[in-house]
């Protein structure tokens, strides 16, 4: 009998690899730790697992690609996003890049465990680059072992898809591949060192060039291919400037200043928190990547950040993002000064960066509150004052903000002390706020509602748009470490489960409402809910 052989269109995928068809790379092929020069980029192939098995895609990714559902059932699909097969088209290669890490230079880091295996161009013409992200060692592993644990995989996965979902520009994941080979980590860095499950996550992303593959070129003073790596970013990611030239030179770098504000505002507006600002992990599309230890506010702490190593400093926490990625640019700026050769230009675009940021965060802010625009005579005291409020007691953001539109204009007697309030929830413990707070919070509400009855918008339309700006669904702490728990034992159904939730960030889902609470008290102080490590 013949054997019908299924078209897999994994097999049609079309693949333009032009980072490494234009640019120069590595000339040793061996496989080992070095200092990689003159090059952007050493060809690595990713390490074969011992047993590949899918815990989840996304289909949006996938259907970006050009992949059906079928492909990404297949076992094709798990072996090339596993890293044990290549398909036609792919030449993968790891990339040279240096960063600076909380402020200092570090010299050269590379892509340590992060594997490109091609670019593909898309049915609508879009370029799209396949990464693979815990594949094994390349030459810029330093130290390290060039794999990556489950636990940190899932988090990069529902996060990069949530992102997305909340309408934040981000790398996206497309498989999340359970390797059967254990690594050793010693996640809290505390001399305890234990096997967890390994597992690679395929990235997508138009580029994955950081501000630190600026860097490095420019510290090594390798100027012409500094050069021509700027010409291939413009002509190949921002094609709409032109021709690489000095005028559009300064519009790249305006525009990487904008794209990467308009990125931290919305991390602002939905209170997501990186972690881990370096240089290094900076995008030049002005995405949002490397998923390492990010978290999301609960109570609203301007101070606050997820990652244990930066406790003490608080360089990345969450009030910080703003001006940290002025610093990060700063740092660009730097590194691309001997091509653009403009002093007193770049410094205008990066001083622009503080009234751009300011006018962003007041619309934005408006936005949240169901405010037309924002009108600084009367908006500034009352986002000033809100905000100082919301430190006051432990009030969780999300739900905060996302109640906020269903307050009525009418019942101007209602008091917030009470538990039919819709703000009550938002409150961590309701029955310790003082007398004094809640009078100065319902002061604050009749404010607010004061300054909506000048709004000309029907209040349903008003709580319509509020809900679009202000999510229901975030990936809270705690739920990534329940689906981290249930998939270490083999059950991946909470990851599929979180992933569907946060497809619809902003809907009401009245069958997900577990899915929106704020975080139960076990939660508080547990690893992996509250402070997380680097070690991944
Ligand atoms: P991060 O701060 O996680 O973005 O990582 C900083 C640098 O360390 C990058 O160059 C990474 O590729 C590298 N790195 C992180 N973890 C590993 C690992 N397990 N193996 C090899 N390189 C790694
Ligand atoms: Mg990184």
């Amino acid at each position: 009998m013949n054997r019908v052989a299924l078209k897999n269109e994994l097999d049609s995928l079309h693949f333009d690899n032009s980072f490494i068809r234009k640019l120069p790379g590595d000339l040793q092929a061996d496989n080992f730790i070095r200092q990689v020069q003159h090059a952007c980029y050493s060809k690595i192939r990713p390490t074969p697992v011992a047993n590949p098995q899918l815990v989840a895609y996304s289909r949006e990714v996938a259907g970006e690609l050009g992949l059906p559902e079928s492909s990404c059932n297949s076992e094709l699909f798990t072996m090339v996003f596993g890293g044990n097969s290549l398909l036609k088209g792919m030449e993968p290669y790891s990339m040279c890049y240096g960063g600076h890490q909380f402020g200092n230079w570090a010299g050269q880091l590379g892509d340590g465990r992060a594997i490109n295996l091609g670019e593909v161009i898309t049915k609508s013409g879009g370029r799209q680059i396949l990464q693979l992200k815990g594949a094994g060692p390349t030459p810029y592993s330093r130290s390290a072992d060039g794999l990556a644990v489950l636990r940190s995989s899932v988090r990069e996965f529902l996060c990069s898809e949530a992102m997305f979902h909340l309408g934040i520009p981000t790398t996206r994941a497309l498989s999340l591949i359970t390797t059967g080979e254990s690594v050793l980590r010693d996640m809290f860095y505390d001399g305890h060192p234990k096997n967890e499950p390994g597992a690679v996550v395929c990235r997508v992303a138009p580029s994955f060039l950081r501000f630190g593959n600026f860097e490095i070129l420019a510290t090594r003073q390798e100027l012409s291919l500094l050069k021509q790596l700027v010409d291939y970013t413009i002509t190949t990611d921002f094609p709409h400037l032109g021709p690489p030239s000095k005028a559009v030179y300064l519009n790249w770098f305006q525009e990487v200043c904008n794209t990467t504000l308009n990125m931290i505002l919305h991390w602002m507006r939905v209170g997501f928190v990186h972690g881990v600002m370096n240089t290094d992990n900076m995008s030049i599309l002005g995405i949002t990547i490397d998923y390492g230890p990010y978290g999301w506010l609960e109570g609203y702490e301007p101070n606050w950040t997820p990652n244990t190593t930066d406790a003490q400093g608080k360089r990345y926490s969450y009030s910080n993002q703003p001006h940290m990625a002025q610093w990060n640019l700063l740092q660009l700026a730097n590194s691309i000064y001997p091509i653009l050769q403009d002093k007193e230009a770049i410094e205008e675009i990066l001083q622009s960066y503080s009234t751009q940021f300011q006018t962003g965060w007041n619309k934005m802010m408006a936005d949240k509150l169901g405010l037309a625009t924002f009108t600084g005579i009367t908006d500034d005291t009352l986002i000033g004052d809100l905000i100082d409020l919301l430190q006051e007691v432990e009030t969780d953001m999300t739900i905060f903000f996302r109640n906020l539109s269903s307050l009525s204009l009418d019942s101007s007697g209602m008091d917030v002390k009470t538990a039919d309030h819709p703000l009550y929830e938002a409150y961590y413990s309701p029955e310790q706020r003082s007398d004094a707070y809640c009078i100065r919070m319902n002061n604050w509400l009749l404010a607010y509602k004061n300054r909506l009855k000048g709004e000309q918008i029907l209040p349903e339309l008003r709580q319509q748009k509020m809900n679009r700006v202000n999510p229901k669904y975030v990936l809270r702490n705690y739920l990534a470490q329940l689906a981290i728990d249930r998939a270490e034992t083999g059950d991946n159904s909470l990851v599929q489960e979180l992933l569907e939730v946060l497809r619809n960030p902003y809907d009401e889902q009245l069958n997900n409402k577990r899915y929106a609470e704020k975080r139960p008290e076990w939660a508080r102080n547990k690893p992996g809910c509250s402070m997380l490590s680097c070690s991944s």
